[in-house]
């Protein structure tokens, strides 16, 4: 087509110059028998002018009747707005195109929601969207997500080849390894009974990858998992995902700070300093009570496990005799906390196991609290040097095993902090961007339904070095060379240094997680194998790259940064799928279904 520029391109320069635009119709007004359409692209918005002084009665008919997103060609002079009436919020804002000719290349139905209008976010409800997906898609917030996220993409595979890295591409229908989340699984028809499985992640292949010598690997790489879907989860996600030979962990740090940084210029002009901050488990948990903080504020735990250890107030100082510690928050300026806010924070401590919460209200003066006169002065005294009590503020205790104490009120200083948000008291500048890595996790977490160990990542991550003999005295002790890199609460990856002996990672598979040998075999057998021929010392890291796009567009949903996303219920709306199979699809499976999909699901047959 004769497109001469985009939308978004004419300025006064243009002026007097004959332009062709083509786009879809915006948005029309009526202005006493003159017809302006808003003509939008990809790029941008242009003001064009029907007037019948200077059309054909036929071309100015049928631009009265267009609908709202037709797709037109047209073809006109440019000039300046009048003035008074240019609009300094668009770039084309100063001029208009008077139009001469005009070629409908497609009508557009009446839509089922605006899309010329800025809130359709807020107003229309978003599984609509979701159905009309390319309609959402159309406008401009969206467009600019989508561009951010292939900006990000390019940057991201520019900046790895530059380190050397080589991007390969591992199978997507892959083994099952039934542990973690669930999996989705691909019936094979070739054999009846067996199945291929989607990927959690390429983790098993990218250390092959090593063991073949590629020695640095990356991947943006579509990964499933069949879980339960949260808010911000999608049964498929994109991570960046790499591996390297040769290195440690600050090989990593300073590989991902790179990354970050170039992503961050490139994606919002924005410098992040960099090396990013370190934090062990420990330090998360004490501090902030989540092994993911959000440093952009205050709010942080206290210790009180000392200053109550002999405290005539029985449920702290009885949970201190049973191993357990007592922690406190100062949320400042929230003693006007509602009924309902506090009965909120109750059910987090209950959701722990604790039995309720314990907290003072500090106004008019007075410690407002049922426990307070349980208190000596020396503990009030403790408590109002180290929390810096003031009038207004609202003191939080936990008391309870480590980390169920640090647990409830990390909880609560995230609450906390959205209500201080909501009130204008809390004001966090939405150019920060606070990164961190969170380091030696614990390698081994105790399952006590089971009475095993589980991996705290992976079973993969191998131990701290020094820690290694402790592995078979006090697993609990060791810890993992495992790193999660967090930005803003947000945990947006996490890698760690591999096991790359084969004998250290049968005693992981076989002696800690317990699983059987046949079954280690089954499962890892290919593995181990590789490892008995010169596997390379190796480590990587994985990013969640939707997530990562969710904070460049500041959104808080990785829907608004996926093409074609996926309902929590893991329905595309869109396509209707999940959705029934034929009769034959399943014999050739060898596939016999027990339950019919609901009928008024989508995805049910049209017919009974
Ligand atoms: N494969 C891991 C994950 O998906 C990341 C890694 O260890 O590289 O979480």
């Amino acid at each position: 087509m004769n497109r001469t520029q985009h939308c978004n391109e004419l300025r006064p320069e243009h002026a007097g110059q004959t332009v062709t635009l083509v786009g879809w119709v915006h948005s029309r007004r009526d202005l006493g028998g003159v017809l302006f359409i808003d003509l939008r692209d990809r790029e941008g918005r242009t003001q064009t002018v029907f007037d019948p002084a200077d059309l054909s009665k036929e071309v100015f008919e049928t631009a009265t009747h267009l609908h709202s997103e037709s797709v037109i060609q047209l073809t006109g002079q440019v000039r300046l707005r009048p003035a008074g009436t240019e609009n300094s919020k668009i770039p084309t804002g100063r001029v208009e195109v008077l139009v001469k000719e005009l070629v409908v290349l497609n009508n557009a139905a009446v839509l089922p929601f605006p899309v010329d209008d800025p809130e359709v976010a807020n107003k229309v409800n978003e599984e609509l969207r979701l159905q009309y997906r390319y309609l959402d898609l159309r406008r401009p917030e969206m467009i600019r997500n989508l561009r951010l996220r292939s900006k990000v993409a390019i940057a991201t595979r520019s900046y790895m080849d530059g380190q050397g890295f080589l991007e390969v591409e591992t199978p997507t229908l892959f083994k099952s390894t039934p542990e973690g989340a669930r999996e989705f699984l691909v019936p094979n028809r070739r054999e009846a009974g067996t199945f291929y499985a989607l990927p959690q992640s390429p983790q098993q292949f990218k250390q092959i990858l090593m063991v073949s010598g590629v020695e640095r690997y990356f991947q943006l790489a579509r990964c499933y998992r069949d879980e339960d879907l949260r808010a911000d989860r999608q049964p498929e996600f994109t991570q960046v995902d790499i591996e390297m030979s040769f290195i440690d962990r600050e090989d990593i740090y300073s590989l991902i700070e790179g990354l970050l940084k170039r992503v961050w210029k490139t994606a919002l002009d924005v410098d992040i300093p960099t090396p990013f901050r370190r934090i062990s488990f420990e330090e998360a948990l004490n501090r902030w009570g989540i092994d993911k903080p959000d440093t952009r504020f205050g709010m942080e735990l206290v210790d009180f496990t000392e200053d109550f250890r002999a405290s005539s107030f029985k449920v702290f100082s009885g949970a201190i005799a049973n191993g357990g510690v007592v922690k406190a928050l100062n949320a400042k300026g929230l003693a006007g906390a509602t009924q309902g806010q506090i009965e909120t924070m109750t059910e987090y401590a209950k959701s722990f196991g604790a039995k309720g919460l314990a907290f003072i209200k500090v106004e008019n003066g007075e410690w407002k609290s049922p426990i307070v006169k349980f208190f000596s002065e020396a503990e009030k005294a403790a408590l109002t040097a180290k929390l810096n009590i003031e009038q207004g503020d609202l003191i939080l205790f936990a008391a309870d095993q480590w980390l169920n104490a640090c647990e409830i009120l990390g909880k609560i200083r995230l609450y906390c902090a959205d209500v201080l948000k909501a009130q204008g008291k809390l004001v966090i500048d939405p150019k920060q961007f606070n990164f961190l890595w969170v380091i030696e996790f614990p390698l081994l977490g105790f399952d006590r339904e089971m009475n095993r160990w589980y991996s705290s990542h992976h079973p993969f991550t191998a131990p701290v070095a020094e820690d290694i003999p402790l592995l078979k005295t006090d697993p609990k002790k060791v810890r993992g060379q495992h790193y999660d890199i967090v930005v803003n609460g947000v945990e947006l990856g996490g890698g760690s240094i591999r096991i790359h002996q084969p004998d250290v990672q049968k005693t992981i598979f076989e002696d800690l997680l317990q699983i059987p040998p046949d079954e280690t075999q089954s499962r890892f057998g290919y593995m181990l194998e590789a490892f008995k021929y010169g596997a390379p010392p190796h480590g990587g890291i994985a990013l969640g790259f939707d997530r990562l796009c969710a904070i460049l567009c500041g959104t808080t949903s990785i829907r608004d940064v996926i093409a074609f996303p996926k309902t929590a219920k893991g329905v595309c709306l869109m396509t209707e799928s999940p959705s029934p199979v034929t009769a034959r699809q399943l014999r050739d499976l060898h596939i016999e279904v027990k339950a019919a999909p609901k009928k008024d699901q989508p995805g049910a047959p049209a017919q009974a």
